[in-house]
């Protein structure tokens, strides 16, 4: 089967072409803009049966980042497995605000600490440790196949963070910080976009009292996670903004703000402990 006739048999299984064209690029190790003026290039019979089995799969709904082992997420190249959730290019956004806080504050602290709670595949870690190689970050999970991705991604790009295994600030119990990050599970329990999810780890979207009860969590024991002046910054779900301001603000945080993503949902919240 060669490049061509791999893509009709992607159109024929009803998969998306630019999927099938990423499939194509990850098998014979080759950017997707090379697959172009490559038709007539043949997959060996490994190459062919992965290929067909990669189809059948993501026509029965697997995400493509769990096929191939990887996904992009702020310019790095991430590995992930089912145990963590695919990162999403609307958690760039709290990378972007992360970046912000941190170039205004490096004029005066050279190493700013800075956690990540619910690390998953270390993406928002890893980002930032990327863009801003003075900070000296951690990651925390609760989840070992979790920390191990993290910690293999960490290697494989050769950026250097600290891992904290534990449940949320416990994890760090005694430490104090400039900034903290996360991207928690805010998924009320039952809502109907789970369906689509159900190949991502159930434990990483979904929290009780309708979404809230990792986010309250996070906010409560920030107080005294965080430097005077330290700041928080979490992703949540487009309606729990006014929920998440009014706990900031019952935790003695101010300046606080909530940021909408590219599609224009609310998505981010942040402020700042006084
Ligand atoms: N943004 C994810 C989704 O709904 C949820 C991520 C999360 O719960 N942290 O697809």
């Amino acid at each position: 089967m060669n490049l061509a006739q791999a893509l009709v048999s992607a159109r024929t299984s009803g998969v998306e072409r630019l999927d099938a064209q990423l499939m194509l690029a990850h098998l014979l190790g080759q950017p997707r803009s090379w697959l172009v003026a490559h038709d007539e290039v043949a997959l060996s019979a490994v190459q062919s049966t992965q290929y067909a089995q990669w189809l059948e799969r993501r026509r029965a709904g697997e995400p493509l980042a769990y096929l191939l082992g990887q996904t992009e997420f702020c310019g790095l190249v991430l590995q992930v497995a089912p145990q963590v959730l695919i990162p999403r290019p609307e958690t760039e956004l709290l990378v972007e605000w992360a970046l912000e806080v941190l170039h205004a504050r490096s004029t005066s602290i050279t190493e700013p600490s800075v956690v990540d709670l619910g690390c998953g595949s270390g993406a928002i870690a890893l980002a930032v440790r990327h863009r801003c190689p003075a900070a000296l970050v951690t990651a925390v999970d609760a989840s070992t196949p979790a920390l191990d991705i993290t910690r293999r991604n960490a290697c494989a790009l050769g950026l250097p963070i600290t891992l904290a295994p534990g449940d949320w600030w416990a994890a760090v119990a005694g430490q104090r910080f400039h900034l903290a990050l996360s991207n928690p599970p805010y998924v009320a329990p039952g809502d109907p976009h789970l369906a689509a999810l159900r190949h991502e780890p159930h434990g990483a979207l979904v929290a009780a009292e309708h979404g809230l009860s990792d986010l309250h969590r996070l906010i409560d024991g920030a107080p005294r996670a965080l430097l005077p002046g330290g700041w928080l910054l979490l992703e949540h779900g487009h309606d729990q903004g006014p929920a998440v301001r009014q706990r900031l603000q019952q935790a003695g945080f101010s300046g606080v703000e909530t940021r909408c993503d590219l599609a224009g949902l609310a998505r981010c919240t942040g402020a700042r402990i006084g």
